[in-house]
C-alpha cells in the first residue's frame, strides 16, 4: 500500500475547448499528499491553483488523469460515490461564501442538514464555533461579523462533517494580517485536533512559512 493519502496522476483540465484558444488550467499534474500533511499551492494568478483544488474536491471533473484518495479512485466514481466522497471534504473559500440570511450557527449546520448524522447538529456546531473563538456569536448574521469572523464561521462549517481533507482557496486572501494569522492558527490546529489533511492555495507569505511543503504551480503545471 502506498504511503500517500492523495495520489494525482497525469491530471488534465482544459477550459474553453471549442470556443477560441483553450486554456490548459491543469496540465499533466502529478502530486502526492501524505495523510496529515499541510500543503500550500502557490503560483501566479491564473496558474491553475483553484482548478486543482476543485478537481481534488470533485467539484469539477478532469478531462483525463486520475485522483486516488485513500486508495479509492475518485475520478471513476459514480454520482453516489462522488456525493459520499464530497462529504469527507471541507471547503474554505477566499470570499467565505456564507449564506447571508442564515445565522452563524445555521451556516455551520448547513452542509450536514440534508444528511443523517450520528451527532447532535446544533451541539456540534456550537462546539465548533467556540473552538474558532465565536462562542456567543451563534445567532449573528454574517453581515454583523468581521471578515476574519466570517472566515472562522466558514472554517467551522468546513469541519462539521469531520472531513479527512480540508481544501482552502486563498483562505486569508481577503483578511488583514492579524485575522489571517488567526485563521492560519486554526487551520494548522485542524490537523492536530481533527486529524485532517490540508491543501490550500495561497499568495500569503505567512501561510507559506507555516506549511509542511510548498507546491509551485505555473501554467497548469506542478514544478
Ligand atoms: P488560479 O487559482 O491559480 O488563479 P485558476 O485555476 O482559477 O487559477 O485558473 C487557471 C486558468 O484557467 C486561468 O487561465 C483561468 O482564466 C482559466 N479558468 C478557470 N476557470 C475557468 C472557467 N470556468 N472557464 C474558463 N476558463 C477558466
Ligand atoms: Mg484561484
Amino acid at each position: 500500500m502506498s504511503a500517500a493519502m492523495i495520489e494525482v496522476r497525469s491530471l488534465r483540465k482544459t477550459y474553453g475547448a471549442g470556443s477560441g484558444t483553450p486554456v490548459r488550467a491543469c496540465d499533466q499534474v502529478d502530486l502526492d499528499v501524505a495523510r496529515g500533511e499541510f500543503v500550500a499551492l502557490t503560483g501566479p494568478s491564473g496558474s491553475g491553483k483553484s482548478t486543482l483544488l476543485y478537481l481534488l474536491g470533485a467539484l469539477d471533473r478532469p478531462d483525463s488523469g486520475t485522483i486516488d484518495v485513500d486508495g479509492e479512485r475518485v475520478t471513476s466514481m459514480n454520482r453516489a460515490g462522488l456525493a459520499a466522497y464530497r462529504r469527507g471534504v471541507g471547503f474554505v473559500f477566499q470570499r467565505f461564501h456564507l449564506l447571508p440570511a442564515l445565522t452563524a450557527l445555521d451556516n455551520v449546520i448547513a452542509p450536514v442538514l440534508p444528511h443523517r448524522v450520528n451527532f447532535d447538529r446544533r451541539a456540534r456546531a456550537r462546539e465548533l464555533l467556540a473552538s474558532v473563538g465565536l462562542a456567543g456569536r451563534e445567532d449573528a448574521l454574517p453581515s454583523k461579523l468581521s471578515g476574519g469572523q466570517q472566515q472562522r464561521v466558514a472554517l467551522a462549517r468546513a469541519l462539521i462533517g469531520s472531513p479527512r481533507l480540508i481544501l482552502a482557496d486563498e483562505p486569508t486572501g481577503n483578511l488583514d494580517s492579524r485575522s489571517g494569522a488567526d485563521v492560519l492558527d486554526l487551520l494548522t490546529g485542524v490537523r492536530e485536533r481533527h486529524g485532517a489533511t490540508v491543501v490550500l492555495a495561497t499568495h500569503d507569505a505567512q501561510v507559506v512559512e507555516r506549511c509542511d511543503r510548498v507546491v509551485r504551480v505555473r501554467d497548469g503545471r506542478v514544478a
